[in-house]
């Protein structure tokens, strides 16, 4: 029991917090303040940039349980990426917070009223349902209220970056969505921002380079596999860049795709770029990343032991994963690719015309 009190404490800062005019929050949240001075005077609240909505229920969050908002992103934008991946187990609850927690879960699981939103009764049964903006009521539609509820749970052995790694395994019971969150916090902290989702075709745009949808065909070397990918054919050293703002999440040796590294970024997508020749400095696991970002050198390693090279053409065989919680599906790049190289060229065009 002695757990739940710092919980109560943080329970009434917050009641008192939230039910304070907006006026009063804006020194310890500016974007907040600027997104709602902006959403009252220019456009409707409905129009409001979701991402400043968002950055500022992080911040009053933040103010409310010493936590981190690159945490509070961090855990929102997992939640995203599940809710993406399986749209039909997991409804949207909130508006624009993407926290998804099932009835069962928010009420407790021996709550006789499934339906409960009293947040005392809802702790007595052991439920996750809090009250975050202090209205009396722990509501499983309000972005306030789910987050809150899921942060107060995340945050029961503290809020170091320790505790916090033990909070979320003992909320998700899966390594790979604490690795998830973790990598994600790591992101939003080096860069600072919500808005992390420009993107990058993969090798620098030019002529000396060529590719077409070779999604699914048969492949020559280790026993029936389909292509999952697409070959980026260039000449042996041209550079290759991250196509988004990620984390190192593996680097090395691989049989099939030779030195090869994996990016994560925030849409839980994984990103594989294989049959590189050499990496550049400073990409080690863990390294943060942003598009356009030269990470190694077009090259024709694999299919074989460590080392093993020249076996087929020079290529970047660049592949993409989605993680739907705890198996991973590749999709077929080539349409991203194609949008990426657009848009692009259009930046460069603008660059050039100015
Ligand atoms: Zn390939």
């Amino acid at each position: 029991m002695k757990r739940t009190l710092p919980l109560v404490a943080a329970l009434c800062a917050a009641s008192l917090l939230f039910a304070a005019p907006m006026e009063g929050l804006a020194s310890s949240s500016h974007t907040q303040h600027n997104a709602q001075k902006s959403a009252k005077e220019d456009k409707p609240e409905a129009e409001a940039d979701p991402l400043a909505v968002r950055r500022g229920l992080y911040d009053r969050l933040s103010t409310v349980t010493g936590i981190p908002w690159y945490w509070m992103a961090a855990i929102d934008q997992y939640e995203r990426s599940m809710s993406k991946a399986r749209p039909k187990a997991r409804p949207l609850l909130g508006k624009n917070i993407s926290v998804f927690i099932d009835q069962e879960r928010w009420a407790g699981p021996l709550n006789p009223d499934p339906e409960d939103s009293s947040p005392a009764s809802i702790q007595w049964f052991n439920g996750i349902g809090r009250d975050g903006d202090g209205n009396g009521s722990a509501d499983r539609s309000s972005d306030i209220d789910l987050l809150y509820s899921l942060v107060s749970r995340v945050s029961a052995y503290g809020t170091s970056k320790e505790d916090l790694a033990i909070g979320l395994w003992e909320f998700y019971h899966n390594s790979r969505s604490v690795q998830r969150i973790q990598q994600f916090a790591n992101i939003y902290e080096k860069f600072g921002k919500l808005d992390l989702f420009q993107h990058a075709f993969p090798v620098p745009i030019g002529n000396n380079y060529a590719y077409r949808s070779t999604w699914g065909t048969g492949r020559s070397w280790g026993g029936r596999r389909t292509h999952e990918g697409t070959d980026i054919f260039a000449h042996h050293g041209l550079p290759v860049r991250s196509t988004c703002y990620g984390i190192i999440e593996i680097k090395g040796w691989n049989p099939y795709g030779g030195w090869r590294v994996g990016i994560r970024d925030l849409n839980n997508y994984y990103h594989y770029y294989a049959h590189l020749s050499g990496y550049e400095k400073n990409v080690e696991i863990g390294s943060i990343v942003e598009p356009g970002q030269v990470i190694g050198y077009v090259g024709s390693s694999g299919y074989g032991k460590p080392g093993t090279q020249g076996k087929f053409p020079p290529h970047l065989h660049y592949g993409v994963y989605s993680d739907r919680g705890l198996i991973e599906w590749s999709f077929d790049p080539f349409p991203m690719l194609k949008r990426w190289e657009a848009e692009e060229r259009r930046r460069i065009s603008k660059k050039v015309s100015r």
